[in-house]
């Protein structure tokens, strides 16, 4: 049978070891990552305080008990997208593009076809983590297997800078008196349910009743049982992690849309597409841009319009509304065959907390209203809406041709020059 070889990288104590690069006489010492007020919980923790039980998340007080000496340092959300960015572009030029980012401090890599040039994977893994530390000053462990989820376990084993390979039919061996909620995406209400049909460990999962899993989880069910039998997925999507922007393209194959509410369907699935694959990746982005592809198209077949926004977005709602400005603009009334929405200058939605205050763009989401966006992630697509959202769309159609232009979310430049 044939084999993948799947690297997975994971960055130590990654927001330790970012804010270290900049301040290098924290080498070394016990750090944590905290903003520092009494009740506050630690978001990161270096391995000499997780050495001395300092763990997150931990109220900070509490481990200052443990550790008087800790040094707190405020989180850099800045510095951690730009040199994650940073990483990801090294391995995709120096390594392989068939990469995959699945957080800021960890990614995928298909490495079959290239591991011979350095003869085995391990020695490979070493050169990998010998340029991240020489070029971007990072400590990095990697875990080696033929599929993703094996190689994600592997490299919890041997941290920090470690490198672990779990061969084919090692598994169970390896990880069998693993605890079932060490295993990534198994968290409390799911680890409760498997005890609750008496599974405690991997091995005891890896030797369940199949069908009784699934019963109990569902399609979590089927993925873990396949995981753990290492019948994991072995494929690298990239198609996530465009680094400089996120789109949803989509032909419609079915048949080509004439009217203004049928392609708008299309634009508002598209720009949730591009709200969820933003949220996971906790960006915002400030440059949106609609492509079309209309069907009696003479020279230019793709018409596209971009503008720049004066803050940056992410909610479905914002990008929808920017979509379908653009789409307006460009629109020749004919039939159409292809659209595509794209986010691009994507930053951390950590980092852009100030602009709300500059601007005063009354956008402060509410608890329930993330909570709202969340569950519309999981559910993968835009099920759930507010009660005040409701009305409030409600509202905004029945003003819809007086406060046209007040709707937008987002002023644009033109619209600010008036107040300078
Ligand atoms: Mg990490």
């Amino acid at each position: 049978m044939f084999m993948k070889v799947i690297l997975h990288l994971d960055l130590d104590s990654y927001f330790v070891s970012a804010q270290r690069t900049i301040q290098p006489e924290l080498i070394g010492k016990p750090v944590v990552i905290t903003d520092g007020l009494k009740r506050s919980i630690i978001t990161a923790s270096s391995y000499e305080a997780k050495k001395r039980g300092v763990k997150v998340p931990m109220p900070f007080y509490e481990a200052k008990k443990i550790l008087p000496n800790l040094i707190a340092i405020k989180p850099n959300f800045a510095l951690y997208t730009v040199l994650s960015t940073k990483l990801f572009e090294l391995l995709s030029n120096k390594i392989t593009q068939k990469i995959q980012v699945a957080s800021i401090d960890e990614c995928y890599l298909d490495v079959t076809d290239i591991y011979q040039k350095w003869e085995t994977p391990f020695k490979m893994a070493k050169y990998i983590q010998k340029i991240v530390m020489q070029e971007l000053k990072l400590p990095i462990s990697i875990g080696i297997s033929n599929n993703k989820f094996v190689a994600k376990m592997s490299t919890q084993i041997n941290k920090p800078f470690g490198i672990t390979i779990t061969k084919p039919g090692d598994f169970k061996e390896k990880f069998g008196k693993w605890p079932t909620n060490k295993i990534h995406g198994v968290g409390g209400p799911t680890n409760d349910k498997l005890k609750s049909i008496g599974i405690e460990n991997i091995e005891q999962l890896i030797n369940a009743d199949e069908s009784k899993v699934i019963d109990l989880l569902g399609v979590v069910g089927k993925e873990l049982i396949k995981n753990v039998n290492e019948k994991g997925s072995d494929t690298i999507d990239s198609s996530m992690n465009d680094l400089k922007g996120i789109g949803n393209s989509m032909t419609f194959m079915d048949k080509d849309r004439y009217k203004r509410k049928e392609i708008l369907e299309i634009i508002s699935h598209l720009s949730n597409m591009v709200a969820i694959r933003m949220n996971n990746r906790n960006l915002s982005g400030s440059v949106i841009s609609v492509s079309i592809k209309g069907i009696n198209n003479t020279g230019k077949s793709v018409v596209r319009k971009q503008e720049t926004l004066i803050r940056p977005i992410k909610t479905f709602d914002e990008i929808f509304k920017e979509a379908t400005y653009l789409f307006d603009e460009i629109w020749d009334g004919k039939g159409v065959k292809f659209a595509s929405v794209r986010m691009t200058k994507l930053e951390n939605i950590f980092n852009n907390s100030y602009q709300t205050s500059i601007f005063d763009i009354k956008n402060e989401k509410t608890k329930t209203s993330k909570i709202i966006d969340v569950l519309n992630s999981k559910l993968g697509e835009k099920t759930l809406i507010s009660l005040e959202e409701a009305e409030k769309t409600f509202n905004k159609k029945q003003h819809q041709s007086r406060f046209v232009e007040n709707d937008r979310i987002v002023k644009r430049y033109k619209d600010l020059k008036k107040y300078k």
